[in-house]
């Protein structure tokens, strides 16, 4: 079985276990087979059989060196939280509760309250699928930008990811959702310390998502879509629009989907989480067919009723 926050049944032809660096020997097997790199399969939607080789990173040391830290893929994310909040490591307090493993955390460049991981990479080891060898990319070499990077093209495995984080504490308050809590609950910015800021960040995805190990769930299902302003009146979707430039909107996939859901045939297996419309949740024994015809059936009435074509957020991993 492969395990993933959204509870479907899935299984695989192959498994590849990295428990050190020796185990890549296994590797040189590999012929043309379908491969899929797995963390703790939290952003991935997996059909009941993957007819390939599923590869999973167990590399779970942290080494510190003088100017940076080095962190096996298969440590979980939570864990290096509460290791820079141990040892006095800052910056990334703000994704704080962003579930899933570090060896995946490039691949989408993870990002939230107004900071993306890739302000803290040094560098990441991994091992290159093409020339069948360990490799290492520079920050600079990886193509970051928001939720991207080189390693959606599937051609490495991360092993390892190099990080440089701050040595003084300088909290990043400006996101805007962070900042009303702040001034809603009057809490004294100038005393704001590390641990304080992760728990506060906690509390407030707590009080907006559902934790995936009570309800399943693989976060937002659909991308924001962003559209140009002038195809739009411009009162529509008020609220739940923001500018990005002088001709381009992001409008609210949750929005969107409130408006057509009465439309909608659900199954008694899949609900939409009551505090949150862009959260799929599995109320047990859904099924990977059961999830595609729902989110092609939300795609299909969206576009009817706006002209506006919704990306699923999560990668679709059929067999
Ligand atoms: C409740 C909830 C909230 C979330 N909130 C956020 C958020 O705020 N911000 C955000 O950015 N994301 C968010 N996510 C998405 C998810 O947490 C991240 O994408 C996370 O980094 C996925 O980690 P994972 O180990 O589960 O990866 P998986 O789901 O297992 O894999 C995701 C992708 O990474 C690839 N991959 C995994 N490990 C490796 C590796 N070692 N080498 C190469 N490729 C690899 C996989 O092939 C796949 O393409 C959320 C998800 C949930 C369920």
């Amino acid at each position: 079985m492969l395990s993933n926050s959204f509870g479907l049944q899935a299984n695989a032809k192959n498994l590849i276990s990295i428990n050190s660096l020796d185990d890549l020997s296994a590797l040189s097997t590999l012929g043309d087979e379908k491969i899929l790199i797995l963390g703790a399969g939290t952003n991935v939607i997996l059909d009941e059989y993957f007819n390939g080789t599923v590869i999973k990173i167990h590399l779970k040391e942290i080494e510190t060196y003088k100017e940076y830290i080095s962190v096996g893929g298969g440590v979980d994310w939570a864990d290096l939280i509460e290791y820079c909040l141990k040892n006095e490591l800052y910056g990334i307090e703000n994704l704080t509760h962003i579930p899933g493993s570090v060896g995946a955390a490039p691949v989408q460049n993870i990002g939230a309250y107004g900071v993306e991981i890739s302000s803290f990479i040094k560098s990441v080891e991994c091992f290159n699928l093409r020339t069948r060898k360990v490799e290492t990319l520079q920050s600079n070499q990886c193509k970051f930008s928001y939720r991207y990077s080189i390693f959606q093209s599937k051609n490495y495995i991360i092993l390892k990811v190099n990080f440089i984080f701050n040595k003084s504490f300088a909290p990043n308050l400006t996101y805007p959702a962070l900042s009303h809590f702040l001034k809603d609950n009057s809490i004294d910015v100038s005393s704001i310390t590390p641990r304080m800021l992760s728990e506060l960040i906690k509390d407030i995805r707590n009080s907006k998502l559902p934790d995936p190990k009570l309800q399943p769930n693989v976060g937002s299902i659909f991308k924001n879509p962003i559209v140009r302003a002038n195809d739009f009146d411009h009162n529509f979707l008020d609220g739940h629009r923001w500018d990005q430039d002088d001709e381009h909107i992001k409008l609210s996939s949750a929005r969107l989907i409130e408006l057509i859901k009465p439309d909608l045939v659900i199954p008694d297996t899949l609900r939409f989480y009551e505090n949150h419309s862009l959260v799929l949740i599995n109320n047990g024994g859904a099924s990977f067919h059961e999830v595609i015809d729902l989110l092609n059936q939300i795609k299909l009435k969206i576009f009817k009723k706006f002209k506006i074509e919704l990306e699923i957020e999560p990668e679709i991993i059929s067999s």
